[in-house]
């Protein structure tokens, strides 16, 4: 169980003062003048040794993201961009960072972009998001009055000016290419990669992109050594975690906790357990809308970081813990997860805008079972046709849902169909 004082989101229930001067009692804003002496190359350092992975959902290692930026920008403008579009189904964590911490996300923001040369940053907030956009820029306009950001942030010498900007609510413009583009006054569609952002990002100069939650912590991080932080959680998968759990518990919450905990213990202790106790659970998406889910049997032993998930054949995604107990029709709620991922596709390429459409007609008419058996091979056949062929990972959240639902569930799919050629002898699809 984490302690209070490893906790690093202090404020994430809003009960204290998200103001600067309550900000500081909580240690954020401490000697950062100090931490930007150290220079660029100890802090990229220190969050390497970290073993810090990106809170977004693809979990890539951030000190080597960092490290990705050129030293010599010759003149050049450096952009750093936080994703705060959080907008995958099930997942709330980033939105309680913006509205009731906002400070430890500006402190990072300050260091991140130390750390890679840029000096101007840009916190891409979703659109829906408007009273933490405005809560955001009120803590950013604290932090120019306070010296602590604008021109010599903290007295350091380091000029940097930050801006927040608002989305429209697609869920591609999570997407970080897709972001950049909308951030650039375009429609919100993904970019072919290479080039990588830290080559060619915002307005063609070197970017990084990082997500809110990833961060916020860095600061952390560097006051309390990349010792403390690897030495919670488990090898490659270290620190701290904001879990948001929803669906069928007993009381959903947000919840900071060590990686590597185990799921039962995660859904047990902070959201007082499953509706009608643990054997009435059916299945788990733990990672968000996209990842495959699990059934119970795994979940009785599974731990929640991102190795352990992926040997499952599962993934950490945004940590948003989706419970799903036995009263729920499973098929009918990856259907409706397929016609948001049809629905949210941009249309750019091929795989993904007529596999979206295909497999969520298909997935409709599953959950009623006017479908012949043959037809579940072949839902699964165009998913691995979608995975990993399209410009972006929107197809592979696509693809994942319905795969997970396959490998698990086959035989209550089986059922339906049986039950329905039972029912409609006549109409059954042949
Ligand atoms: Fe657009 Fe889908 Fe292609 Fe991503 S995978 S670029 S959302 S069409």
């Amino acid at each position: 169980m984490l302690h209070q004082q490893d906790k690093v989101f202090k404020n994430l229930y809003g009960l204290l003062d998200w103001r600067l001067e309550g900000a500081r009692k909580r240690g954020i804003w401490d000697n950062t003048k100090e931490l930007l002496s150290k220079g660029r190359d100890w802090i990229i350092d220190e969050i390497k040794k970290s073993d810090l992975r990106g809170r977004g959902g693809a979990g890539f290692s951030t000190g080597m993201k960092w490290s990705f930026m050129p030293k010599d920008l010759q003149g050049k403008s450096a952009y750093l961009v936080v994703n705060a579009d959080e907008s995958e189904p099930g997942t709330c964590k980033d939105r309680e960072i913006l509205r009731f911490d906002p400070h430890l996300l500006v402190e990072g923001c300050l260091i991140a972009a130390f750390a890679i040369g840029a000096q101007t940053g840009y916190i891409y907030v979703r659109g829906e998001f408007y009273h933490e956009a405005q809560r955001l820029q009120q803590a950013i306009d604290e932090a120019y009055a306070a010296g602590l950001i604008g021109k010599n942030a903290c007295s350091s010498g380091f000029d940097f000016n930050l801006y927040v900007h608002r989305g429209a609510g697609a869920y591609i413009c999570g997407e970080e290419t897709a972001l950049l583009e909308s951030l650039e006054g375009k429609k919100g569609m993904p970019r072919l990669k290479p080039p990588f952002p830290a080559a060619m990002g915002l307005y063609g100069a070197p970017t990084t992109i990082n997500n809110v939650e990833t961060v916020a912590v860095t600061p952390t991080i560097l006051r309390r050594g990349a010792a403390w932080w690897s030495g919670l959680g488990r090898p490659k998968n270290t620190g701290t975690k904001i879990f948001s759990i929803s669906g069928h518990v007993n009381k959903p919450c947000n919840v900071e906790e060590q990686m590597g905990i185990p799921l039962r213990e995660l859904i047990e202790r902070y959201a007082g357990g499953v509706r009608g106790g643990w054997d009435n659970l059916l299945a788990v998406i733990p990672g968000g809308s996209s990842v495959p889910m699990i059934p119970k049997s795994i979940c009785d032993t599974v731990l929640m970081d991102f190795d352990s998930l992926r040997e499952v054949k599962s993934g950490l995604g945004t940590a948003a813990v989706i419970v799903m107990d036995k009263s729920t029709d499973l098929i009918a709620a990856i259907a409706r997860l397929s016609h948001f991922y049809m629905h949210e596709s941009c249309g750019q390429c091929t795989p993904c805008r007529e596999g979206t459409g295909w497999m969520w007609r298909v997935m409709e008419r599953l959950t009623i079972g006017n479908a012949d058996i043959r037809e579940i091979d072949m839902l699964l056949d165009v998913s691995r046709q979608v995975e990993g062929h399209t410009i972006c990972a929107l197809g592979d959240a696509a693809a994942w849902p319905i795969q997970g639902l396959i490998r698990h569930f086959r035989p209550e799919i089986e059922q339906r169909i049986a039950n329905h050629r039972i029912k409609h002898p006549a109409v059954a699809v042949n």
